[in-house]
Formats: structure tokens, sequence, C-alpha cells
């Protein structure tokens, strides 16, 4: 149930004499709610259509649904931990419908929270599917809606390629609905939530495997935490097969999924989940009849304010396929906004934008990685440790905290930062400020540790 009132879109006249609204924006995931909000915030007559659930992929199918997840699968190895501290506690059943259902809730209640917020701020919801008519009218349903300024938000999709048995396959739109956890698990990709669905698993128990066509997963990430990330999925028990893709996959009698490997491997699983990227979700809207022109893989083409060719259509987030995380949908929603009803033009800086891929352990990256330093500037510093956590001196678990610093030799500025340790997310949040705000490696070295802790590291590697 929306919470919001709706109004008859067709019989409002706008502040702008010649269309109905002054925005309408097409989406109301992380990007659009953002940019609606602030826009409406700064007096536009807004307008914003969705066809599926508030809050977009984040909040429904995305970052949300998933760090819930990850927050579950530890309890296994929490308790096993726990020994060596004099707890004794055994893992009884999980309960995953339970799991899925008080996740669904949560969702339900972040999807009315969306509702009340654009409500609030005087924006109008339109549900249903948007598609352009003409660079200045928007239909949904059987109504039309004219707009000054249009912007598109629509995200992205999964994207799964080709292949015989194609059809067997889950992405992460489905992963979030399983009725059970499957006992086999394959998971092909090697990005962001191929590595985090494969630690996830693990943790509720299916014996996963992960397999990824190249040498090493996360391509472009710092070599030293890929290898590392790698080794400790090894000894965690999870099966990571590089080198290797899937030829085909046949589903048998009793329900296995057969999967025939192009090294002639054969794998036997009850669930294959496909996370081999995402497309923008930019086709069949009416954007190519309109004249907005789009890239090789679908993203809708802009420049440093988010202005598509056509001078009134605009586009953010995942779907003009820069940058595909949250936060970034969110700054390009709120500048845009500001920029056109603010008075405050600005755009986003994409240097410096500290990630984190919640795997077990975390990796938590800001800047370059070793391999590109070295490529962009003439001489390099790199400060490295990796120790067991305190925790693990009584545990005897093998798990290792990795930390990296790159140092710009000439200007002693830090270039980089990463780091693979349960708390590496909250760590390269504040990291990433310091170098933002340039910190050299003395800022880093004069700045008081806090002990214990595996984040005093940071200015103590020397
Ligand atoms: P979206 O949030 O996808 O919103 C687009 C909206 O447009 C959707 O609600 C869609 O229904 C709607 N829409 C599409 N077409 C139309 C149409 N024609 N008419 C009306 N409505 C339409 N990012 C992070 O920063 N941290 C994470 O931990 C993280 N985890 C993720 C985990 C997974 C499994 C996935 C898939 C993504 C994750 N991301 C994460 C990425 C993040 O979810 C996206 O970058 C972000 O949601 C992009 O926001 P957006 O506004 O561009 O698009
Ligand atoms: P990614 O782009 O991160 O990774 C895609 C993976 O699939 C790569 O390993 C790629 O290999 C592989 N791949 C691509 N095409 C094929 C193919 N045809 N056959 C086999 N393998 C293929 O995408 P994801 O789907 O993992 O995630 C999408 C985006 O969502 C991420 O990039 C990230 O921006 C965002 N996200 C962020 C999260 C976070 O912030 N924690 C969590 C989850 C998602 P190769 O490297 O060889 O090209």
């Amino acid at each position: 149930q929306r919470s919001v009132s709706r109004r008859s879109a067709t019989t409002m006249s706008g502040q702008n004499g010649n269309y109905e609204y002054d925005l309408f924006v097409i989406g109301a995931g992380s990007g659009g709610v953002r940019a609606s909000r602030i826009a409406a915030t700064h007096g536009a007559k807004v307008a914003v259509a969705e066809e599926s659930k508030y809050g977009g992929t984040c909040v429904n199918v995305g970052c949300v649904p998933k760090k819930l997840f990850v927050y579950g699968s530890h309890y296994p190895e929490y308790l096993e931990e726990a020994k060596a501290f004099g707890w004794d506690m055994s893992v009884q059943n999980l309960d995953w419908p339970r799991l899925v259902e008080n996740k669904n809730k949560e969702i339900s209640r972040l999807n009315g929270i969306y509702g009340n917020i654009l409500g609030r701020a005087g924006v109008e919801i339109i549900d249903g599917t948007a598609t352009l008519k003409d660079e200045h009218t928007v239909a949904v349903g059987d109504k039309t809606y004219s707009a000054e300024t249009i912007l598109v938000a629509t995200g992205g999709w999964p994207k799964v390629p080709d292949f015989q048995g194609r059809e067997h396959v889950i992405t992460s739109n489905e992963v979030f609905f399983l009725p059970d956890v499957p006992k086999r698990f394959l998971i092909v990709g090697g990005g962001y939530i191929a590595v985090e669905f494969a630690n996830v698993f693990h943790g509720y128990g299916s014996k996963v495997t992960q397999l990824y066509r190249g040498d090493l997963f996360l391509r472009g990430f710092d070599g030293d935490v890929r290898m590392s990330l790698r080794d400790q999925m090894i000894g965690r028990g999870i099966d990571v097969k590089f080198n290797t893709d899937v030829e085909k996959i046949e589903k048998e009698d009793d329900g296995t999924l057969k999967v025939t490997l192009r090294d002639g491997g054969i794998l036997e699983v009850d669930q294959v989940m496909y996370a081999t990227g995402r497309a923008p979700k930019s086709r069949g809207i009416g954007l190519e009849e309109v004249g907005v022109e789009l890239g090789a893989n679908g993203q809708i083409k802009v420049d440093e304010w988010g202005k598509t060719n056509i001078p009134n259509i605009y586009a953010i987030g995942d779907v003009t396929d820069r940058i595909q995380l949250t936060p970034v949908a969110l700054a390009e929603g709120h500048c845009f906004a500001d920029t056109l009803y603010g008075n405050k033009p600005r755009n986003v800086n994409y240097e410096y934008i500290p990630t984190a891929v919640f795997s077990n352990p975390v990796i938590g990256t800001c800047g370059l990685t070793e391999e590109e330093a070295r490529e962009k500037y003439k001489e390099v510093d790199i400060y490295k440790a990796d120790f067991k956590p305190m925790k693990h001196t009584l545990t005897g678990m093998g798990e290792r905290t990795f930390m990296k610093l790159i140092v710009e030799r000439e200007t002693q500025k830090v270039v980089g930062c990463h780091i693979l340790e349960p708390a590496a997310g909250e760590i390269i949040q504040l990291v990433g400020v310091a170098m933002k705000a340039g910190a050299t490696k003395q800022n880093f070295d004069e700045t008081i540790g806090v002990h214990p802790t595996a984040a005093e590291e940071m200015v103590t590697m020397r």
C-alpha cells in the first residue's frame, strides 16, 4: 500500500506554463528518489514514475537485502569461534524461510519510508512503466504527462550470456527469494556479486563452487588483496575455479543441474547463479526513438552534468554505466537537482570513491591499486601489513588481515588504500575522507592509533 496521496496529473498545471511538470523522473531507485526529493525541496514541481517497488535495486534486490544476508551468514562461524572464549554453543537448524520473511518485512518497511519521503517533499508518484513519447512527453499506461526536463534513472538489469541451458540459471534478482538454501550452489562470475554471494551461501551451509573465466577474480582490485581473499576463501572451504567457463547446463529428472565446463569438467549442483555484470536498463522505453544517444552496452551517454545529447533529457545512476554504486547514484541525483533547481551548480568528483566488497573477510578499497599507481607515477612507496587478527590468537582460525597503503613518493600523498578485514567497509569510509583531503603518509603517521584495533595499523605502517 502506498501511503502518499495521488493526484490526477492531467488536471494540474506546473510552475512552467508550458508543461505540467518542471521535472519528470523515470525510476524511483537510489538516484531517482534523491533527485526527485531534492528538486521538489528546491521548489520544482516533480513527478516520478516507478514500475516496481520504491527504492530500486539497492533496497529491493541489492545492497540492503544483501547486507542482511551477509550478517546472517556469519553466525555459524561466530559460534565456532565462541568456543575459544569459553562459550559452548552449537549451530542448530537454520530456518531459512524465517530469514527471508524477516528480510521481506524490513524491505516493505523501507518501501513505505521511500514513498513517504517523496510524498512529504511534494513529489507526485505515478505507478507504472514510463516510456518517452517525445522529448517533453512521457506515457505511463494510458496517460501522458508533459515536463520541461526529463531525468532517466532506470538503473540496470543482470546480464546472462547465451549458452545451452541458460533458462536453468538464476540471477541476483531471484537469489533473495529462494525457498531454501541450495545444497550445492554454483556461482558464475568474478565481480562484486559473485564474490559476495559465494561467501554468503558458504556461510549458510551450501557447498559453493565459484567459477571465473579469468586467472583471478575481482579484476581491477589490488592484486595482493585479490590473492589473499582467494586463499582465505579456499581455506574456508569454498571451491574456487578459475580459467574456465560454462559450456552447457542440463536439468536431470531429479532436478539436479548437470553443468559441463569448457575445460571438460562436469559439476552436479542444485542451483546456478549468474553474476556476470549488469546492463543499463535503457531499451524499449523510447530513448532511441526520441534520439537519445546510447553506447555499445546500452548506456545513456551523458556529459559531466548528466545531460544527454537532447538538451532537456538527463540521466544518472546505473543506466549511465559509470560507477555502479548506490552512493554514486545518490550523489549524481543530488548534484543534478542542486544544479537545475537549487542554483548551486555542482557535479560529482569521481576521484577517491571508497567502496567495499562484503566478502569474508570484507574488502575496503579507495584510490589506485598498486598496479595502477606504478603505471601512473614515476615512484611509489608501498606499505603493507599482513597479520593474524587479535581475536584469532585464541580461536586458531586461519583468517588474516591485510592492509596496504600506496604513497606517491614525490608528494608523499596517499593515493591508494586496500584493506582485507571484517571491518574494512567501516575503516575505508574514513580513510576515504583523509585521501579526499589530500592526506600525506606523514599525516597518517602523526595520527595517534586507537588501541587495540585493526584500524590502528593504518597509522603505524612504516
Ligand atoms: P536503481 O536503484 O536500479 O533504480 C532504478 C529504478 O527504475 C527501479 O526501481 C526500476 O524499477 C525503475 N524503472 C526502470 N525502468 C523503468 C521505467 N521504464 N518506468 C518506471 N520505472 C522504471 N551498491 C553499493 O553501493 N553497495 C552495495 O553493497 C551494493 N550491493 C549490491 C548488490 C546487488 C545484488 C546488486 C544487484 C547491486 C548492488 N549495488 C550496491 C549497486 C546498487 O544497487 C546500484 O548501483 C544502485 O541501485 C543504482 O541506483 P539507480 O538509481 O541508478 O538504479
Ligand atoms: P561486475 O562487473 O562487478 O563483475 C562481472 C563479472 O562477470 C566479472 O568477473 C566478469 O569477468 C564476469 N563476466 C562478464 N561477462 C561474462 C561472461 N559473458 N561470461 C563469464 N563471465 C563474465 O558485475 P556484478 O554483476 O558482480 O555486479 C554489478 C555491479 O553492481 C558491480 O560492478 C558493482 O558496481 C555493483 N555492486 C556493488 C556492490 C558493493 O558495493 N558491495 C555489491 C554488488 C554489486 P571479467 O572481469 O573477466 O570481465
